[in-house]
């Protein structure tokens, strides 16, 4: 098979790219090493940026988006018994953040790609990269037990963290960035209605909560936790009780507790690979870089990647101009490090470290008195959270 672009994985980044190119002429292809099924399975990220949103609908994949997304125009931050709401909306001059889950985004694009006939392969085995210095890259893979082959003059390497793509830039070239946090995130998702219409972030001495939700009938709570905790040991009943005892009172007399649809336990990480392209490949979302959660940032980054990435590949192709594709690593890096280290400073902020001592919670104590009692540290904050520009 011969294609302008080979997408290795499709995931949020792989998807939109490959949609984005489309809608430009640009023939794609998208090798994916699960199911359908299996993708969309997967209960990750909830909260999106203007920007994300923005793109979105460039891809002409929002009109449900606009429908369902639920226009969040602030939060509360509680220490203690007492919520401080960060007015997003009041402190950034209007913009705020839609609560759309991950996998509605990723369903559309994967309902657009199927409308514009796009060409994903599913169960893609063993994809391995070929000739990235060469006239034309190659991407091989096994399907149904046969090998196969996609030439293509470049590889999108939108595999996630544990894919391959990283792996296929010499190791004397890359640079990994790499913090990983003393404890996890618990996760329930539970179809009973959230505990407030804004999220709360919750920084207690029994540690960090936080109360999200996908709709107003589905919602999704975190805990922090040991990072290698036993998922069986904690029941549904287990997990209720020791949410509601980090809530302000309030919160916690309002929450309705009901049956897990999914529980998980998530480490938290900060990792950066740089730079992000070597030869006809370019690396997008978290192939590249991982954010601990407590942001939302995840998949916003890789949303910025790929309008990074499309508009050089499309300028590559129509304006036959490189600049944007020769800039791309250092443009999208510079955005990936101010969400790395915005990302970084909210987990410090809100959690309880094992191994602080009790000067560095003192520190943390005035920090967070500090962000909320002061609006100049609660704008740095509301900037942060609705997204820098593109
Ligand atoms: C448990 C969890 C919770 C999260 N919660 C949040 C959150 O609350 N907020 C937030 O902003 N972000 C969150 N994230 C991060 C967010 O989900 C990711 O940033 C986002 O999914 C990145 O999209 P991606 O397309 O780059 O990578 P992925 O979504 O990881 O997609 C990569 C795709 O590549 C495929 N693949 C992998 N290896 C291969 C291979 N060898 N060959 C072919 N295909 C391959 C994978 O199967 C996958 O479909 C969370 C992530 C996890 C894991």
């Amino acid at each position: 098979m011969r294609t302008q672009v080979a997408i290795i994985g499709a995931g949020p980044s792989g998807l939109l790219l490959s949609q984005l190119l489309q809608l430009q002429g640009v023939d794609n292809v998208v090798l994916e090493r699960r199911t359908g099924e299996y993708v969309l399975g997967r209960i990750r990220a909830g909260v999106l940026e203007q920007g994300a949103v923005d793109l979105l609908h460039e891809a002409r994949v929002g009109a449900r988006l606009a429908r369902e997304g639920l226009a969040h125009e602030g939060f509360d931050i509680c220490v203690g018994d007492r919520r401080h709401r960060i007015d997003l909306k009041g402190l950034t001059g209007g913009k705020c953040v839609t609560v759309y889950g991950q996998t509605e985004v990723t369903k559309d694009l994967m309902d657009a790609r199927a409308a514009l006939g796009g060409t994903v392969v599913y169960e893609a085995q063993d994809v391995a990269l070929h000739d990235l210095g060469g006239k034309a890259a190659r991407v091989t893979y096994r399907r149904d037990g046969k090998a196969a082959e996609v030439v293509c003059d470049y590889v999108a390497g939108c595999d996630g963290f544990h894919g391959v793509s990283r792996g296929a830039i010499p190791k004397d070239l890359l640079r990994n960035y790499e913090r990983v946090y003393p404890f996890g995130w618990l996760g329930v998702l539970s179809d009973t209605r959230p505990v407030s219409d804004e999220l709360i972030y919750v920084h207690h001495e029994r540690g960090f909560a936080l109360c999200s939700m996908r709709s107003m009938t589905r919602s999704r709570y975190y805990i922090q936790c040991e990072f290698d905790e036993d998922l069986e040991e904690w029941t549904d009943d287990r997990f209720w009780d020791e949410l509601r005892r980090r809530l302000p009172p309030d919160a916690a007399a309002a929450l309705q507790a009901g049956p897990a649809i999914e529980k998980s336990i998530a480490p938290l990480r900060s990792f950066v690979a740089e730079p992000m392209r070597y030869q006809r490949l370019f690396l997008a979302g978290d192939a590249a870089h991982i954010v601990p959660p407590t942001g939302a940032k995840g998949l916003n980054l890789a949303a910025s990647d790929i309008y990074y990435l499309s508009r050089a590949l499309i300028a590559h192709y129509k304006e036959n101009r490189d600049d944007l594709l020769d800039a791309y690593s250092q443009t999208a890096l510079r955005r990936v490090w101010k969400a790395e280290r915005f990302s970084w400073w909210m987990t410090t902020l809100l959690h309880r470290f094992p191994d602080a001592s009790a000067f560095d919670r003192r520190v943390q104590e005035a920090e967070l008195d500090y962000v909320t009692g002061s609006v100049a540290a609660r704008t740095a904050l509301a900037e942060n959270y609705v997204g820098l520009p593109y």
